[in-house]
């Protein structure tokens, strides 16, 4: 009784229509920003449900807009939402939604790469790292622009069981360009394969769940969407610091389809690479001439821990950062479309 009682009584607005959107936010303009909306209820509905029972459980939705998954997250029974938007044009749509929301939605205004969610959920949530993960979602239909920075900041975040991490193993269902989501769950051996693979799967659980035509989306963005969902492993693969796994593999994946001992040389001056590169690639047990794409999980965890030895002997060479491995990783491009690079390293 109680349950219908409630459902009753959560009487959400309608939709926002595309014309209502091209009227109150125009849609020219925020192009720009990289917000593409999606407007279609069962879409918003399936990126909820498809990989996570948000039921009595605590959410929070980045990049809300005007709350189309916000709505779905509600609708699907949260027991409390809090959402992050930075742009406060959409503050008078979401406002509309807390007041139906029967106190479950909160709204902050701010930037999601500088937010902090250490205190945001009921601490009676938290759960031990190793623990099943806490009933606590991640959710969003991210800008592209941000989406990589975010996730590399992230997986940062969930090394150092910080951010929302401290509550345990907290999922994660976001959106991506679909091409950076096959670059993430791509396997040794696969066209995709890169460094993002590489940083995602160590740290996570990463699984494609479904692919969003761009004709979805309003405004169309020229590229088709991933819904992509991350949870963190208990132990990662190679567990070393976050800031020497990411050189370790972004100097192997400099070159990516040459020998990957190419791309090792970069981790030493010139004047000890002779020296070094073997040494490193026997104490790992490697094959100098795999290419970097080729190399497996445990290859690429003993190249990052017989870098760690040679690094603690000699401590010097831990600062070195080569001129050409800067210039190839521009080059390469390997994170995402939008040449997020510079940001990827943090
Ligand atoms: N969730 C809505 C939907 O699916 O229709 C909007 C998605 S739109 C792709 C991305 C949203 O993220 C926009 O509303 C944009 O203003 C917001 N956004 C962009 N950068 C952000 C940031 N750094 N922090 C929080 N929100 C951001």
């Amino acid at each position: 009784k109680a349950k219908q009682a409630g459902r009753a009584a959560l009487r959400l607005p309608p939709m926002t229509s595309t014309s209502d959107l091209v009227k109150l936010y125009n849609l020219q303009a925020v192009k720009k920003l990289s917000q593409n909306f999606l407007l279609d209820n069962k879409l918003s509905s399936k990126i909820v449900s498809s990989s996570c029972r948000v039921k009595r459980s605590h959410v929070c939705e980045v990049g809300p807009g005007p709350g189309n998954i916000t709505r779905s997250i509600l609708e699907q029974g949260a027991q409390h939402l809090t959402v992050i938007e930075k742009d406060p044009r959409f503050l008078p749509a979401l406002d509309i939604l807390r007041e139906a929301s029967q106190g479950r939605l909160d709204i902050n205004i701010g930037d999601v790469l500088t937010y902090n969610m250490e205190k945001l959920f009921p601490p009676e949530l938290a759960r031990p790292w190793e623990d099943p993960p806490p009933n606590i979602f991640l959710i969003g239909n991210l800008p592209f622009n941000i989406a990589t920075p975010l996730i590399i900041r992230w997986l940062r975040d969930i090394s150092l069981h910080q951010n929302a991490w401290v509550y345990g193993r907290v999922r994660m269902t976001l959106t991506f360009q679909l091409e950076v989501v096959q670059r993430m769950v791509a396997p040794p051996n696969h066209p995709q394969r890169c460094r993002l693979s590489v940083m995602c799967q160590n740290w996570c659980y990463v699984a494609h769940k479904f692919t969003i035509p761009g004709r979805a989306f309003v405004p169309k963005p020229d590229v088709d969407v991933g819904v992509a969902h991350f949870i963190p492993h208990q132990e990662p693969h190679i567990p070393l610091p976050f800031n020497l796994v990411e050189k370790v593999v972004r100097c192997i994946f400099s070159f990516r389809q040459k020998y990957c001992k190419r791309g090792v040389a970069t981790l030493f001056p010139r004047a000890i690479q002779d020296d070094m590169v073997p040494k490193m690639f026997t104490v790992a047990d490697v094959d100098p001439d795999m290419r970097s794409f080729q190399l497996t999980m445990p290859e690429i965890s003993r190249l990052c821990h017989a870098y760690s030895a040679i690094v603690t002997q000699n401590p010097t060479i831990a600062s070195y950062n080569s001129r050409e491995q800067h210039i190839k990783a521009e080059l390469n491009c390997d994170m995402d479309a939008d040449g997020n690079e510079d940001e990827f390293r943090l």
